[in-house]
């Protein structure tokens, strides 16, 4: 299955299905329209609505003020300029607001308004492409680039490049780490309203349209909000993300093929598979730090990226202990860059081969599993040089 038509912001209209042929054939980041949906102030509203976003980045940063006492900062994407603003309560020497789109006017006054011009200076550039004065360099990357399932908008690609051109070498980035989930699931709510309603109508069965809902989400991933209770598997990781060293080129496609048991009460329908992520801000030295964590999980509060679920073709039944596999590939789009083809393959736990290690559970994998662990144990075989020994000899 692949998707990869999910506008390219935050808006509420997120989950409608856009244009995106590319009539010329070229590639493109889509920057005009990306920077004026950011002129939106619904969308800035809906990110400061959301608690669980916003807090997690005041209590990073205002939980943490030794740790931006006289530093200088970047805030990539200031938006309204509230992550600026809790930098510059937190003690920052100077705060760099780096904001593309024309919002950038309201967040220098924003700025003024609360008495923090003598510390932020609001530039109106793309990160990765102004100068600093001097080349003046910074101790400390804050940013909220994250998309729905983590990756879409791409800004994470212009935070790297900005990281290259702007961070000390000893600096840091928060967040420091992402993480991309995946788990099998339920949909309890989407199949109500779009899949069962159509079963009985009037006295009439109009089941079919239920069917062409759920085939015309092949090309299509759904943004909603899944319950704990759906959730029909433990998380299995995707991509783990250190923003320290990531790669721009890492992000270009990302894969993973997972084996994991089904979790449940009574037998019941697996339907979907939901996607989300977290954030962890920390400094290297954890002990003088107090680290954060944002979660967009299930069994977290909502967050204004829901979860991402990607719905199958057809409702599989299934019961506490079954194996079910999947292959998921999220590659970056080669003419919307801002976007990502989704692609899911469900794999046969008996035919398809596993990866090692693999935490399905199967004998044969747990066996794989336990020797793996073992053979790290073991000292290396003794051929006579020790060149792992710092020991004086
Ligand atoms: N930091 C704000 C806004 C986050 S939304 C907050 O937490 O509420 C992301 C913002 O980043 C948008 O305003 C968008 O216009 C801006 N942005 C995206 N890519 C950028 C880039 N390359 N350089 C500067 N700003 C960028």
């Amino acid at each position: 299955m692949k998707f990869n038509h999910l506008p390219s912001t935050r808006s509420n209209e997120m989950i409608q299905e856009q244009q995106t042929d590319n009539e010329t054939g070229t590639t493109t980041m889509e920057d005009d329209s990306y920077f004026d949906s950011y002129e939106d102030i619904e969308i800035h509203r809906l990110m400061l609505k959301d608690v669980s976003r916003t807090e997690a980045y005041q209590k990073a940063i205002l939980g943490n003020k030794e740790q931006f006492e006289g530093k200088i900062v970047m805030d990539i994407g200031a938006g309204t300029g509230i992550l600026s603003l809790f930098c510059a309560q937190a003690g920052a020497a100077k705060v760099y607001a780096v904001e593309a789109s024309g919002l950038a006017n309201v967040t220098r006054e924003v700025v003024a308004k609360n008495g923090f011009s003598h510390v932020i200076e609001v530039v109106h550039g793309k990160a990765e492409e102004i100068d600093l004065p001097e080349g003046a360099k910074v101790d400390v990357i804050v940013s909220e680039w994250m998309g729905f399932y983590l990756l879409h908008e791409s800004m994470l690609e212009s935070v790297l490049l900005a990281r290259d051109k702007h961070l000390k070498p000893d600096g840091v980035m928060l967040p420091s780490r992402a993480t991309l989930y995946a788990a099998a699931c339920r949909l309890g709510q989407f199949y109500s309203e779009q899949v069962d309603f159509w079963k009985d109508l009037y006295g009439l069965d109009l089941s079919p349209v239920g069917q062409a809902v759920l085939d015309s989400k092949r090309c299509k991933p759904e943004v909603a909000v899944v319950k704990a209770d759906e959730l029909l598997s433990a998380p299995v990781q995707v991509a783990d993300f250190d923003l320290a060293w990531l790669g721009p080129d890492e992000i270009e496609r990302v894969h993973s093929r997972a084996f994991t048991s089904v979790v449940c009460d009574e037998p019941t329908e697996y339907q979907g598979v939901c996607l989300w992520f977290d954030c962890a801000f920390e400094w290297p030295d954890r002990m003088a730090s107090s680290p954060v964590k944002l979660s967009t999980s299930p069994s977290s509060a909502a967050t204004h990226w829901k979860q991402t679920i990607i719905v199958l073709p057809s409702s599989i039944q299934v019961e506490e202990g079954d194996l079910i596999g999947w292959e998921l590939t999220l590659n970056r789009s080669p003419e919307h860059r801002r976007r990502y083809q989704i692609e899911l393959n469900l794999l046969d736990p008996e035919e398809d081969e596993h990866p090692v290690p693999c935490s399905c559970g199967q004998a044969r994998c747990v066996v794989i599993a336990a020797f793996m662990a073992k053979a790290d144990q073991e000292p290396l075989p003794d051929d006579g040089v020790d060149v792992f020994s710092t020991e004086p000899q």
